[in-house]
């Protein structure tokens, strides 16, 4: 996978050498974990998988992942723990989370992953039971913020209509235990009841797939499309016709098609219909990846900043799905993954227009998911946090190094966290996870 163009990160160089390593743990620095990323042919885990609980899913989870090495309580350094908890039906039963995590919790691998299952809250049916699994969301956060050594923990709540086999379930439990969701934590993830086909092959889902990626010339978007292309899929790769050369580079990298394209010009989503209608018999997959920042303090900022990132950000993403699907350039079935921000949750000063149109986005993804859904197609927003690219790299260093470290895993991200994350939406068997917005942000505190 392509390096980060984003500045080094000095703080993690001088801990990696032996006088860094020294004075850190001798002044109590913080100190990052060298994060297990995916490579293709190794486990998905550190160490062996640990099930608990004693739900509706327990068994069928066993089975879906029948190619994990399970492990006994009594074993050291798990790599994963998987906890049914949608037996729990009393906050008093609560106390089955510390019955099982608690001896656990020190004796974990390094970049361990921890899921939490429960019953969507507002779908359990009862006051007492809503309530239960609705406090799952403070444990498995708690969790996430307690982790050392680069472990990740999410909860997932999964429909109560759930056809027994659970295969709607799978694309994001794979995920979840895997290294592909390296910086992935603290997120909460509803899966709805529909049944999902697993791909032939888990490393190679997309084969076969058309996939256009905007803003696909350099950072976020240049990995996206390198990401989907080693998941299988031909990439349509979309940029302003200024970032040309870089655009080429993107698409001769993932043996793609470059496509000069303005998402904001007027005929942008007349032309990309036309050029997927055309080339492929229409896409199955867009990441509305193309976004920019203009910042200013409100006071200070002018109409143009304030309708340039709005209408790059938020109105185009809207405007090209809306067409495509009209026109039946995304196909039935097909996947939209818009990317929103943290500014987009927590808000940020100077960027009163950032956030309000990364918040926008996710609006546009839960607004939309019940209307596409008539088409089987989902859509589903990252919100990535601070991620290593030329957009961090310009920030000022003592506000670069505070974002870095103000989170559970105390590091910025890779482009290829954000990608692995795309990549998990728009998989075929995540048919049963739509309108949701995953953070890509180590747990960073802003707006959690
Ligand atoms: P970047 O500036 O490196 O890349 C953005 C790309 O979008 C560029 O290639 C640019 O030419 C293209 N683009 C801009 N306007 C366009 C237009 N009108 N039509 C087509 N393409 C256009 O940014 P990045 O850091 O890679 O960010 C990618 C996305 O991730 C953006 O939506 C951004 O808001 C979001 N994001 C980034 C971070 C981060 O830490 N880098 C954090 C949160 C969200």
């Amino acid at each position: 996978m392509a390096a980060s163009k984003g500045a080094p990160d000095l703080y993690s160089q001088f801990l990696s050498s032996a006088p860094g390593a020294f004075i850190a743990k001798q002044t109590g620095l913080p100190q990052p974990e060298k994060l297990r990323r995916y490579r293709a042919g190794e486990p998905a885990l550190a160490g062996p998988l640990l099930i608990g609980g004693n739900g509706r899913l327990v068994e069928p989870v066993r089975a879906l992942l029948s190619d994990y090495t399970f492990s006994q309580p009594h074993d050291d350094r798990n790599g994963g723990l998987v906890f049914d908890a949608t037996g729990i039906t009393q906050v008093t039963e609560l106390e089955q989370l510390y019955e099982f995590f608690a001896p656990q919790m020190r004796k974990l691998s390094a970049c361990a992953r921890i899921v939490v299952l429960g019953t969507t809250p507002e779908e359990t049916g009862s006051v007492d039971a809503h309530i239960a699994q609705r406090a799952l969301e403070g444990f498995t956060r708690s969790v996430g913020k307690e982790l050392q050594r680069g472990g990740t923990a999410q909860l997932v709540y999964v429909s109560p209509d759930a056809a027994t086999g659970l295969s709607g379930l799978e694309s994001t439990l794979r995920f979840l235990l895997s290294a592909k969701s390296a910086f992935v934590s603290g997120q909460v993830i509803r899966v709805g009841a529909a049944d999902s086909v697993a791909p032939d092959s888990w490393d190679r889902p997309l084969e076969g797939k058309v996939a256009v990626v905007t803003g696909a010339a350099r950072g976020i978007g240049a990995t996206i499309a390198e990401v989907l292309a080693r998941d299988g899929a031909h990439v349509v790769c979309a940029d302003i016709p200024a970032a040309g050369e870089a655009l080429s580079e993107t698409a001769n990298k993932v043996g793609g098609t470059a496509l000069a394209l303005d998402v904001t010009a007027a005929d942008a989503a007349e032309r990309l219909a036309a050029h997927l209608l055309e080339r492929h018999d229409g896409a199955d997959i867009i990441v509305h990846n193309a976004g920019i920042t203009r910042d200013k303090l409100l006071a200070n900022m002018d109409s143009s900043r304030w309708d340039l990132v709005m209408n790059v950000n938020l109105l185009a993403p809207q405007k090209i799905t809306e067409y495509l699907v009209a026109k039946g350039a995304l196909k039935k079935g097909g996947r939209v993954v818009d990317v929103s921000s943290i500014a987009g949750i927590a808000g940020n000063r100077g960027q009163t227009n950032y956030g309000t149109s990364k918040a926008g986005v996710i609006g546009l993804v839960q607004a939309s998911a019940p209307v596409l859904a008539e088409h089987e197609i989902t859509i589903n927003a990252v919100a990535p946090g601070f991620i290593e690219t030329a957009m961090t790299a310009a920030i000022p260093f003592a506000t670069r190094e505070a974002g870095r470290r103000m989170s559970s895993l105390l590091q910025g991200g890779q482009t290829v966290d954000v990608a692995e994350t795309v990549a998990y939406f728009a998989g075929p068997a995540s048919n049963a996870v739509t309108g949701q917005v995953v953070r890509v942000c180590g747990q960073s505190l802003l707006g959690a």
